[in-house]
């Protein structure tokens, strides 16, 4: 195991009805912004019940945060901010809400440039406004972690950023919130999820056999309830299990003492940049061929995948490895999720761009080994043609 230090100070308030706590959770006389998507947190009435939550505080709504949230559209949140003298945010939405949020209490205090936030990837922050979350997409484990991503969408740019100020102070995760999603962001939150613990567990051995069992326990939990989500909408057990899986496949604790890849979050990132994908859809694309080009040097775990996610006993370790690969596509696209750029009307003619993205963003050595160069990248692209 790897030397490690892991704090997560975020509080989550789980459960139906839990909404009601934020006038416990927001201090009382803060001035506050709410800050949401397009149409769904008002017409889902989860809006309304923030707002009664926090009954006679000052309140400011800035809404259209979009999907994979733009620098321009964050920066009018942050000017409003400074102007309306805000002092706490609340996030109530799926990860670009959440993630957009983190930008803005880190960018409303930031002196210089506010881009330079995401070129440092975040090292550059030294302190954040206070916000919290309510949770209406289990996907990212945003609501409980402290990463971000945004979007330049006049440079189609997409990079992260990471600061110990940017955890939540607290998340609310209500399962019922999750009831109305669309079937689509249902499959991309599984999928996403999945992804997060594939990144931190399916990496070279590191004799960490606990945090193995999570990432192990919580892929199982996908597997199995992913159908259940999307056949029974509204099965709150399975929607709660869904909530804390994501929440636990991205908070920190299974990736503590282990190597970690992010090679296909990073590759997917120019895919969503370049070609507006949902994040989930560019994984499920780049997952899959990012495991088969790197096979033999992620064979020792493949192999514990096969065995102990897909309960695989024949075989050589190629064959396991090559058969878990396969389950694992297969898993994506039975849950809607189309795993080829031809599926998305990509083809060879858009590698050159995407591969010219990752050089520009500096990803040049990817991966636990950093071997992951822009020419590996180029084979997975052409492996998940069609
Ligand atoms: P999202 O982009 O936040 O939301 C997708 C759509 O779902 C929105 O159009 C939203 O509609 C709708 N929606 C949300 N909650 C709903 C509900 N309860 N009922 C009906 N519709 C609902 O999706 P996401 O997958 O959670 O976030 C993706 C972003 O997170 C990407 O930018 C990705 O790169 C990033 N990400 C972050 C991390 C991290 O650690 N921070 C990790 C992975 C990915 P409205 O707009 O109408 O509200
Ligand atoms: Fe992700």
């Amino acid at each position: 195991m790897n030397n490690f230090d892991f704090h997560n100070p975020t509080r989550i308030v789980f459960g139906e009805g839990k909404i009601a706590q934020l006038d416990a959770l927001v201090p009382s006389n803060a001035r506050v912004m709410v800050l949401f998507g397009g149409e769904s947190a008002r017409s889902t009435g989860t809006l309304g019940e923030v707002t009664a939550a926090l009954g006679k505080r000052d309140i400011h709504e800035f809404s259209d945060i979009e999907p994979n949230p733009s620098f321009e559209t964050l920066m009018r949140a942050v000017t409003r901010v400074r102007d309306e003298k805000i002092d706490f945010l609340l996030a109530v939405g799926g990860g670009s809400v959440i993630d957009g949020t983190k930008f803005v209490a880190a960018a409303a205090l930031f002196e210089g440039d506010e881009w330079d936030i995401l070129l440092q990837g975040g090292g550059n922050i030294d302190k954040a406004l206070p916000f919290g979350a309510v949770l209406t997409l289990p996907a990212t484990g945003s609501e409980m972690n402290q990463g971000a991503v945004v979007t330049r969408k006049s440079l189609k740019t997409k990079l992260p950023f990471r600061s110990q100020h940017v955890f939540p102070k607290f998340s609310i995760l209500d399962p019922t919130k999750t009831f109305t999603l669309p079937p689509r962001q249902v499959a991309n939150g599984v999928v996403d999820a999945f992804v997060h613990v594939m990144e931190q567990y399916l990496t070279y051995p590191a004799q960490a056999p606990v945090q193995d069992r999570f990432s192990e326990g919580l892929l199982q939990t996908l597997i199995e309830i992913g159908p259940q989500c999307l056949a029974e909408p509204e099965n709150y057990q399975v929607r709660a299990s869904l909530m804390w899986t994501a929440t636990m496949a991205l908070n920190g604790l299974i990736g503590s003492g282990v190597p970690q890849d992010w090679a296909t979050h990073m590759l997917g990132h120019e895919l969503t940049a370049l070609h507006n994908l949902d994040h989930a859809q560019t994984l499920a694309i780049v997952l899959p061929s990012m495991l088969r080009e790197r096979k033999a040097a992620k064979q020792a775990k493949l192999v514990q995948y096969a065995e102990r996610v897909w309960n695989m006993t024949e075989g050589s370790a190629e064959q396991k490895a090559d058969a878990a690969i396969d389950k694992t596509q297969a898993f994506f696209e039975s849950m809607g999720v189309k795993t080829h750029l031809a599926d998305y009307q990509l083809g060879e003619e858009h590698i050159d761009e995407l591969i010219d993205g990752l050089k520009k963003n500096g990803m040049n050595k990817l991966g636990e080994n950093g071997d992951v160069t822009p020419d590996m990248c180029r084979r997975v692209l052409q492996r998940s043609l069609r």
